[in-house]
């Protein structure tokens, strides 16, 4: 459909049309995580097909690596770039550089904050992702479906629960942890849920760099300071599979076994990994984005800057970044739980039924 056609990047799309083989810098936080390996293979793809050149770099959770590797990219002549920060507050000074050269930003899932230089955010619902998380906890609890209506007959409780948040640096981290609570806080006030070791602050509950195994010590101790007593987990919200899978080590070191008491897991990603521990019953539930939808909104924003036609945004408020707000594209999470795997992973072809061992 579009021509490649053999000019340098000069940062003028020249009106082609479509994409002439400019260059469009990547840049994601870490290959740690298997979900930003699927999203910067999505966008590189999105815009390779669409006849651009892509510099795709991964910073490790390294924010000065990802802040050079973005001054790489405006070196080399990105026409564009498109950026899934690690803190989403230290990029404006190498995003006032990319200003300085007219080169557009796209925040990439996480909102990158404290700057006027970033043009378009493309994520999905975070707010709702968060919901989902604890409607995903009630479920498995017995009290609601999946969209959190109370379900008939449901027990009474109380149960016990611990919360677990995101990384701080993360704006992301609060949409979800808001989310959560807004469904989860009414339950804690009428006893529904009791939070045993009355952690029930964001700044408590975070997890730096969303790393797993900060989240299986934490967990570690909680189950020490708070359960020696022979009671019991019945839920652990989690804001991510990596950190599930901490909490799940947690629990089995402390002699949890699945089945039997086995406390009920939220998570995040459709990792494979965690898809499989949902399988086995070791986590209960996660949260499904498709970051090939991502990677395609988020091409296409960048497509249609450098082509000067209309952005499609479907959000102009929410996403405040401390200077602006950020006109947004957000997508639907889809929560899963063993029953709907296939149909919303492998039917999607998101992963094949080999990758979950079906
Ligand atoms: C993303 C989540 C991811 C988390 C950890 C967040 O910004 O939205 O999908 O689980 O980072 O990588």
């Amino acid at each position: 459909m579009l021509a490649l056609a053999a000019c340098a990047p000069t940062g003028d799309n020249g009106g082609s049309g479509g994409g002439d083989g400019g260059l469009i810098g990547v840049a994601m936080p870490t290959k740690s995580s298997e979900r930003w390996i699927q999203d910067g293979n999505a966008v590189k793809a999105e815009l390779e097909a669409q006849g651009f050149t892509v510099d795709l770099q991964y910073a490790e959770d390294d924010i000065p690596t990802q802040v050079s590797q973005i001054e790489n990219m405006i070196t080399k002549g990105a026409e564009a770039l498109i950026i899934a920060s690690i803190d989403g507050t230290t990029l404006s000074e190498v995003l006032q550089t990319a200003a300085d050269s007219d080169i557009p930003v796209i925040a990439y899932d996480r909102l990158i904050k404290d700057t006027e230089n970033v043009d378009y955010y493309a994520t999905f619902d975070n707010f709702l992702v968060g919901q989902q998380q604890a409607w995903t906890v009630l479920n498995g609890l017995g009290l609601t479906d999946l969209k959190g209506n109370a379900l008939d007959g449901a027990p009474e409780g109380p149960f016990n629960i611990e919360l677990f948040a995101g990384s701080l640096d993360d704006n992301n981290a609060f949409f979800f942890w808001n989310g959560a609570m807004d469904v989860l806080q009414p339950l804690i006030d009428d006893g529904t849920l009791v939070v045993k070791s009355g952690q029930t602050d964001i700044e408590q509950a975070a997890t730096l760099r969303w790393d797993g195994e900060t989240a299986q010590s934490r967990m570690e101790d909680l189950l020490t300071a708070n359960y020696s007593d022979g009671s019991k987990v019945d839920a652990v919200l989690s804001p991510y599979d990596g950190i599930s899978r901490g909490i799940i080590s947690a629990l089995t070191d402390a002699g949890y076994t699945v089945g039997d008491e086995w406390p009920i897991i939220s998570g995040q990603d459709a990792e494979v990994d965690s898809v499989k521990a949902i399988l086995a019953g070791e986590q209960f539930a996660t949260i499904f984005k498709d970051t090939r939808e991502l990677a395609k909104v988020a091409a296409g924003m960048a497509v249609a800057i450098l082509n000067g036609d209309d952005v499609e945004v479907n959000d102009t408020t929410t996403y405040d970044n401390g200077v602006k707000v950020v006109p947004s594209y957000l997508l639907a999470p889809v929560p899963v739980v063993k029953d709907n795997v296939k149909e919303a992973l492998v039917d999607t072809g998101y992963w094949t039924a080999e990758e979950l061992g079906l």
